[in-house]
């Protein structure tokens, strides 16, 4: 197994700059945030070279003040103000950000599909590209590939904290050693909950994580467990495995954050608290030595226990979806995504129930034809079409 694996080479070079400069899609974002603060830490091995947000243009002003970044970028919003540096408005402006000479890493943590333009651009203007954005290799991974082998200065190095353990784990091993990987999912915070209180839960319920402080979208995405499909989908991808070599399991404690077996029988597992300060180094630093003051150490002798459960697909089905659309083909994994976008902001905005979300993409992607390997364009309308049918499945059946 692990043969087309993009990052099959794991040899990507150091870089070899006194001071590496980093471009953050997303900074006023979870990631973004959490990105900052690594390298307010390490700020001998790293400068921040721009900075792009959404609308929060109060954030965004703060973090330029403090990192003094030669440009920033605002998607949405009024015409920026007070700002001491170069401001660029615009979804494009993200492509001129990421195309910068004097950017070395771009941190893509922008959530959803919107993400995916960005990351190709810097993919093809030969940047190490630090991923937090899954929806982008869950809809465009054979782009993705595409851009990589287009231009081998290029590199992907993975953020999701599951893909950063496999990641980190598979250093030097043989992949012809490796069996199973193995995603853990806390089970959010209806692990325990039963199905027939599902129809109750409310957006504020579903907003709160056990384990991880993170943004709206993928904390209902926690609670749905359509995060776990579709970090599946993003594993198989990015380990260039099948389906059938990924298996979930439902770790409460979120201690472990993913395993590796190993032919031999032996399994190694990657463990730290809960903090995504640790892959978001682990991604800056890599190849070269782990940075420092990163996260507060584990303490073994505090925990209580480790817990391991299978996932309860009769209340959780979004693990046998993911899987699905893995063997129908690529523009199903982007219809999947775009209709679990469309969703979550319905459930969001109380237009349809928690169990609603994943019934209605369910529904979407039962319908949906293969079409092959769709081109960026073919692909928004991929990604239009889903969301459009999704709407279509609320106003008739909510
Ligand atoms: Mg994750």
């Amino acid at each position: 197994m692990m043969n087309r694996s993009p990052l099959a080479s794991f040899d990507v070079s150091p870089i070899l700059k006194d001071k590496v400069g980093i471009c953050i899609l997303g900074s006023t974002g979870s990631i973004g945030q959490s990105t900052l603060e690594v390298i307010r830490n390490n700020k001998e091995r790293f400068f921040v070279r721009s900075l792009s947000a959404h609308s929060n243009q109060k954030l965004l002003k703060k973090q330029a003040d403090e990192f003094n970044p030669a440009t920033v970028a605002l998607v949405q919003g009024p015409v920026a103000q007070n700002f001491t540096c170069k401001v660029i408005q615009g979804r494009d402006a993200l492509i001129d950000l990421v195309q910068d000479a004097e950017v070395d890493i771009v941190v893509a943590s922008i959530v959803g599909f919107a993400g995916l333009p960005p990351v190709l651009a810097a993919l093809r203007a030969g940047k190490r590209v630090a991923l937090a954005n899954k929806e982008s290799v869950v809809c465009g991974s054979h782009l993705i590939r595409q851009a990589l082998e287009a231009n081998s200065k290029a590199s992907l190095i993975p953020v999701d904290s599951e893909h950063s353990a496999l990641f980190q784990i598979l250093q030097g091993e043989n992949r012809a050693s490796v069996r199973r990987l193995w995603l853990t999912a806390s089970g959010g915070p209806f692990r325990l909950t039963p199905l027939e209180k599902f129809e109750d839960i409310r957006p504020e319920d579903a907003l709160k994580h056990p384990n991880w402080d993170m943004g709206a979208k993928i904390t209902i995405d926690s609670a749905t467990m359509m995060n776990k499909a579709l970090e599946l989908i993003e594993a198989c991808f990015l380990f260039g495995v099948s389906e059938k070599d990924v298996e979930i399991v439902v770790h409460p404690q979120s201690i472990i954050h993913s395993l590796v077996e190993f032919i031999d029988g032996g399994q190694l597992a990657q463990l730290s608290v809960p903090d995504m300060k640790g892959p978001i180094a682990y991604a800056l630093g890599y190849p070269d030595a782990r940075l420092k003051q990163v996260m507060p150490q584990l303490d073994l002798k505090s925990l209580v226990s480790l817990e391991f459960s299978p996932v309860d697909t009769s209340r959780f089905p979004a693990d046998l979806l993911a899987r699905e659309c893995i063997r129908a083909g690529v523009s199903h994994c982007c219809a999947f995504n775009a209709a679990n976008e469309a969703a979550v902001s319905a459930f969001l905005a109380g237009k349809i129930t928690f169990r609603g979300i994943v019934k209605v993409v369910s529904s979407v992607i039962e319908s949906w034809q293969n079409s092959g390997f769709p081109d960026l364009e073919e692909l928004f309308l991929i990604d239009r079409e889903a969301r459009n049918r999704t709407e279509e499945e609320i106003s008739a059946n909510f």
